[in-house]
């Protein structure tokens, strides 16, 4: 499978490690949107979060417990966002479920 995500997981595309776990890998994002712009992706190829079901919910709620993990080894104490986009309208690019965690600055206007 051509995946870019799975194969920065494998680390055959090289990256800047933040985190990683027996379920999840984070790294900083190649374009960022924010002083501190972390992409955390599951170790298991899920195309986004459209496609969670009983069998790998798993992946996110283990990721979810890595995230204030990940916020404090950032020093993210004054808050930050989680962004996950799905599909062509939600302007997902990557099909590997990803949620992008910015902070590290004041951020824009929120959408919601
Ligand atoms: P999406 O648009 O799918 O929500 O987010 C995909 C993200 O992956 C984008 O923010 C993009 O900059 C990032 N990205 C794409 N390819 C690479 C890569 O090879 N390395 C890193 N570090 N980030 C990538
Ligand atoms: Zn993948």
């Amino acid at each position: 499978m051509d995946c870019i995500f799975c194969s920065i997981i494998a680390g055959e595309i090289p990256s800047t490690k933040v985190w990683e776990d027996d379920y999840c890998y984070a790294f900083r994002d190649i374009n960022p949107q924010a002083k501190d712009h972390v992409v955390i992706v599951p170790r298991a190829h899920i195309e986004s979060a459209d496609k969670i079901y009983a069998g790998n919910s798993v992946y996110v709620s283990k990721i979810f417990e890595a995230i204030p993990k990940i916020a404090a080894a950032l020093n993210l104490e004054n808050g930050y966002r989680i962004i996950t986009n799905i599909g062509e309208h939600g302007c997902q690019s990557v099909k590997h479920l990803h949620f992008h965690l910015l902070g590290g600055e004041q951020l824009p206007e929120k959408i919601v």
